[in-house]
């Protein structure tokens, strides 16, 4: 297969991790005899320097030529002064709506050899494998905002097919995985809420194969680190994902494994790692790429639809974990540690 890639490798360690992800996608590419195209194009802070603005033009033209993006992070000390229009992070949240990417996937699994990094016990970490289906593009985030001397208001407003498209969206996720459903809101408090569990219930009848249950967030946020392991695909709104995936991020121990997609119902999808651009190790070359490598899978899989191309990165990602290699921020002591290419090399030897 013939596939165009644009690459967004942004700021602090992202070139780094996007740089070993690639050499994954290339190895893939040989393996499987697909030809990978990838160009490369400016965001965040770097397209500031560059062109004085966090997603220029040129940035836009060529993700739109493209099937897919990956991602690497935006952001820094060096723009945190900046006037707000020149902020990094606007490159983000304005690529998401200029690709109306309205579903965030986040996949939170359990890596055996990494539990003894998890917060939680290793018998309540261990059989966690969960997805949470973040809205992205809606909600809280982007409702009227207002401020007086006296009082501050941010309007929370949902539309009808804004909630079925994301529904039907994590339905289809449901299908794809263990066939679990949990919609989780506020349904005691907010009409938004209501509205939301009213479509996740008319979609429950055009789905009878998917079992759906209804949970509270505040009830959610207690069970994902008493029992994770209960959850298969979880569907929520925009604030309530932002809150939750940060919470489910935390369980399987570390920040450096964890990907990310941002899709919106077709092929096209944004692909980056969880983390952030840790501005403090970069250029260092000692960050945990497997996040990035990660989200290279998710890519393969949900934009390309090369299912067993992804299992091989998983496995051997997994494979790499299980022999003992680890990147610094995993590593038992530093002596031990491999550098993000060395890392990297064990997972491309592998496939
Ligand atoms: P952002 O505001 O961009 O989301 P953040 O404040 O959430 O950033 P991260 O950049 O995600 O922070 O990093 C949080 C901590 O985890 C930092 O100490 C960072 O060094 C570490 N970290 C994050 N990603 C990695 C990685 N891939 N490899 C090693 N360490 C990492
Ligand atoms: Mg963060």
């Amino acid at each position: 297969m013939e596939k165009k890639i644009t690459v967004l490798p942004g700021d602090g360690i992202g070139p780094e991790v996007v740089a070993a992800a690639i050499r994954v996608l290339q190895a893939i590419g040989k393996r499987y005899n697909h030809d990978f195209q990838l160009g490369y194009a400016a965001i965040g802070g770097a397209a500031i320097d560059q062109f004085n603005n966090p997603l220029p033009e040129e940035t836009i033209e060529m993700c739109k030529q493209s099937d897919a993006i990956l991602l690497g992070a935006v952001g820094g000390p060096k723009w945190d002064n900046n006037s707000p229009e020149l902020r990094p992070e606007k490159g983000l949240l304005r690529i998401r709506k200029t690709f109306d990417l309205f579903a965030n996937l986040r996949p939170v699994k359990a890596f055996p050899s990494l539990l003894n990094a998890s917060p939680l016990k290793r018998e309540v970490a261990e059989n966690v494998d969960l997805m949470i289906v973040r809205e992205l593009t809606g909600g809280i985030y982007f409702g009227e905002k207002q401020r007086t001397e006296t009082d501050a208001s941010d309007l929370n407003i949902y539309t009808r097919s804004e909630i079925e498209r994301i529904v039907d969206n994590a339905f289809e996720m449901a299908r794809l995985r263990r066939g679990k459903l949990c919609s989780v809101d506020k349904a005691n408090v907010l009409e938004t809420s209501r509205l939301w569990r009213a479509v996740v219930d008319e979609k429950k009848e055009l789905n009878p194969d998917i079992e759906v249950e209804h949970n509270l967030v505040d009830s959610v946020a207690m069970k994902l680190i008493t029992n994770p392991g209960h959850y298969d695909v979880v569907v929520t709104d925009n604030m309530f994902g932002d809150i939750l995936s940060d919470e489910a991020s935390v369980i399987t121990g570390s920040l450096g494994v964890l990907p990310s997609a941002s899709i919106r119902g077709d092929n096209f999808g944004l692909y980056e790692p969880v983390h952030g651009s840790a501005p403090e190790i970069a250029g260092l070359g000692i960050a945990n790429p497997a996040a990035t490598i990660l989200s290279v899978a998710m890519m393969l899989q949900y934009s390309f639809g090369m299912k067993e191309e992804a299992a091989e990165i998983e496995r051997a990602v997994n494979a790499v974990f299980e022999d003992g290699h680890f990147t610094a921020d995993l590593a038992k002591n530093n002596e031990t540690a491999l550098s993000t290419d060395e890392w990297t090399d064990k997972v491309i030897a592998e496939i």
